[in-house]
């Protein structure tokens, strides 16, 4: 017999998640407050509930895709006490990108409620989730994070344990506010060749060879026009949104805060992407993180 899975949030991302499950022959369950995603998620192939409550019912895993940790903790613990629903021997798997310490409140209150629980933040965008070739970064014990390979691998092509509850969320935040580092450096860097003459695409190819290379520069190039296929060339739509950005550089903020680290890198990314959002009547926040060339373009 296949395994349930329940899935709740099937925003952007976790359509494509779920929809890789049923395609791995999984019975998925959905779980949405979106009239619209219920109806996509039955268009492939999962069946849906009328409540996260009635979804979590006979499930061997719970997966949630879910915008923020108030949200997450609400669900679980506070408001829907969806932990007092689900089997005992079930193992929630949070994939929604929260701030570690929401992780650990979680995966406390399943461990008190006797539920196996772990976080696995993903990286990857839209296209990777409907791709199925996310990567998992996953917190919590070793048992738990073995016992959720059937599930991501469905899902994903690199799964990762960073270490115990709430680990996976700290290795997310580190590799977002790194990106974010790469992006804007690389978005000034060409700006600045530009601005003195070059060709972007020139530029791009020179330091594709040389010691400036990175993955902003080999997979996201922010100039429209240099790179096929990405965002930039396509007006800023689609990929990962300045607001998505500026939620994970403010986990990175948080987290320096708290562990008394030092981020200046972060902290000025986390400042630039502000600026880029609301730098002229426009609120900015809806469009790929690679817009931030906008900041620096005369
Ligand atoms: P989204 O807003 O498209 O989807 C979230 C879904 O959750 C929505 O459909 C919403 O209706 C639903 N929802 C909200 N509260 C709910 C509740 N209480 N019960 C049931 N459903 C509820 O967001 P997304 O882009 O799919 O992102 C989801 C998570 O993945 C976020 O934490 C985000 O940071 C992370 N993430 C996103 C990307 C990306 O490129 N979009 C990449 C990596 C990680």
């Amino acid at each position: 017999m296949s395994k349930k899975i329940a899935f709740i949030g099937l925003g952007n991302m976790g359509a494509g998640m779920a929809a890789n499950l049923v395609k791995a022959g999984f019975e998925v369950v959905a779980f949405d407050l979106s009239a619209d995603a219920l109806a996509q998620a039955r268009d492939n192939g999962c069946s849906t509930a009328t409540d996260a409550v009635t979804a979590v019912n006979g499930a061997n895993y719970v997966v949630s895709m879910l915008p923020n940790g108030q949200i997450v903790e609400n669900l679980y613990i506070h408001n829907d006490h969806l932990l007092n629903a689900i089997a005992k021997d079930a193992l929630v798997i949070d994939c929604s990108t929260i701030a570690p310490e929401n992780a650990r409140n979680l995966i406390s209150a399943a461990s008190e409620a006797g539920i196996s629980a772990i976080d696995a933040p993903v990286s990857g965008g839209v296209a990777a989730a409907a791709a199925g070739t996310l990567a998992f970064m996953c917190g919590g014990t070793e048992a738990a994070c073995d016992a959720a390979k059937p599930v991501l691998e469905a899902m994903g092509a690199n799964i990762f344990r960073a270490g115990d509850a709430g680990a996976g969320q700290v290795a997310k935040i580190c590799n977002n506010m790194l990106l974010a580092i790469h992006m804007t450096g690389t978005a000034e860097a060409l700006q600045l060749g530009m601005d003195n003459g070059l060709d972007p695409a020139v530029l791009s190819n020179i330091m594709l060879k040389s010691s400036g290379c990175n993955w902003s520069l080999e997979k996201y190039n922010p100039v429209p026009g240099v790179m096929d296929g990405v965002p930039s060339s396509n007006g800023y739509q689609g990929g990962f949104m300045v607001d998505l950005m500026l939620k994970d550089l403010g986990l990175a903020m948080e987290a320096a805060l708290a562990s008394r680290s030092s981020t200046p890198m972060g902290a000025a990314a986390r400042n630039l992407y502000s600026l880029h959002k609301s730098s002229d009547q426009t609120d900015k926040g809806s469009k790929d993180f690679s817009s931030i060339l906008e900041l620096f373009a005369k």
